[in-house]
């Protein structure tokens, strides 16, 4: 991807919930880049459980083919039904997997102190959500096994993604997280392929102002919460990355202000880290910052940072000035005067 092209084609996958409140948001506020962008062409693309519920598909083949059409896509949120219904899997992971975007990058950021600014890198395709899942019956009663699946390529390339994020960054600290401790051959491997990085063929001396510390994953957690400004990009395996990344967003003050985007080597698809939040969808309440946060972190990714820098000011700026805040943020507004007062501000 590079900055010149001459339209930028993005794909809006609203999906479930709220994810159909803050969707919209987030393209008007690329709507309102003007000549920081190229030409926008917006498609809209289906996906869902709603969906599934009414035509039997939660992900269409036209949104599967989304690379064809589109440069990168914003997607909103699904609802996950409690108990398991048949020939319902969930369109978001298999998305992930179909376009091989295997980071999961989720930065968290206090405008406020206590001062976080850390980035959760999460591996995106294998360890326990390639939910491989059996159930036997025994003479004691039923036994469950899943499998986690951990592999070097995987390590590797989610290992090379978070250096190159430090890299970039002002601190340049990686910090490892796992649980080798007791997970000696999965989390052992993971911890072992990260480390590595840096010594890789082809990478010569390119990480080597990159500092690398580790952490197992439950005292990460402990220390997150009481230092948090310790961390600088945290990377770990799926399930652990998830679970840190919910954490991480508590210390900030809600789920509806973190971003994150879905990164492969050749498409990009931003996502906001909360879910479809059943409990108030349909109310005009939902924050859309999070939403709006992660079409920057889309821009950011595609090399237009002038205009990823202009939101993240604009959206910045709204926060600490603390007057037109959804309730979530202990505010009364709702989802269309937080847009305009980012746009206003933009
Ligand atoms: P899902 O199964 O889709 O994840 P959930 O019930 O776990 O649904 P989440 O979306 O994960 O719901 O949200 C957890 C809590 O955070 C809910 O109380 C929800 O209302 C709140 N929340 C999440 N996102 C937002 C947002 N953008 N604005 C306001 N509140 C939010
Ligand atoms: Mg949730």
């Amino acid at each position: 991807a590079t900055a010149t092209r001459s339209s930028l084609r993005i794909g809006l996958i609203p999906a479930d919930g709220i994810g159909r409140e803050v969707i919209p948001a987030a393209r008007r506020t690329l709507e309102a880049l003007g000549s920081d962008l190229p030409k926008l062409e917006f498609h809209d693309l289906l996906a869902g459980f709603d969906l599934f519920t009414k035509t039997g598909a939660a992900l269409p083949n036209e949104t599967i083919d989304i690379e064809g059409g589109c440069d990168a896509a914003l997607f909103g949120a699904v609802s996950s039904p409690s108990r398991k219904v048949a020939g319902y899997s969930s369109p978001i992971v298999a998305l992930r997997k179909e376009l091989d975007l295997y980071a999961n990058i989720r930065p968290v950021v206090s405008v406020e102190k206590p001062s976080v600014d850390l980035v959760v890198v999460r591996e995106n395709t294998e360890c326990l959500y390639v939910k491989q899942e059996t159930l036997t019956h025994t003479d004691s009663g039923r036994e469950a096994r899943a499998t986690r699946l951990i592999t070097e390529r995987a390590s590797r390339r989610i290992g090379t993604m978070a250096f190159e994020l430090a890299l970039a960054r002002p601190r340049k600290q990686v910090t490892i997280i796992h649980k080798s401790n007791v997970l000696s051959v999965t989390d052992g491997l993971f911890r072992e392929t990260v480390r590595a990085v840096p010594r890789l063929p082809g990478v010569s001396g390119r990480f080597d102002s990159v500092a690398i510390a580790e952490q197992i994953v439950d005292s990460a957690v402990y220390r997150l919460f009481r230092e948090p400004e310790i961390y600088d990009v945290m990377v770990a395996p799926n399930l652990y990355g998830d679970i840190l990344s919910d954490a991480a967003a508590a210390l900030v003050g809600s789920l509806g202000l973190v971003p994150s985007v879905n990164a492969g080597d050749s498409f990009v698809m931003g996502e906001p880290v909360h879910g479809s939040a059943p409990d108030i969808e349909g109310q005009g309440i939902a924050n859309p910052l999070a939403a709006i946060r992660s079409a920057a972190l889309m821009l950011r990714h595609l090399k237009y940072e002038d205009a990823a820098d202009r939101i993240d000011t604009a959206v910045n700026h709204v926060i600490r000035e603390g007057r037109v805040l959804t309730p979530d943020l202990g505010g009364k507004s709702k989802t269309d005067e937080v847009v305009e007062a980012v746009l206003r501000r933009l």
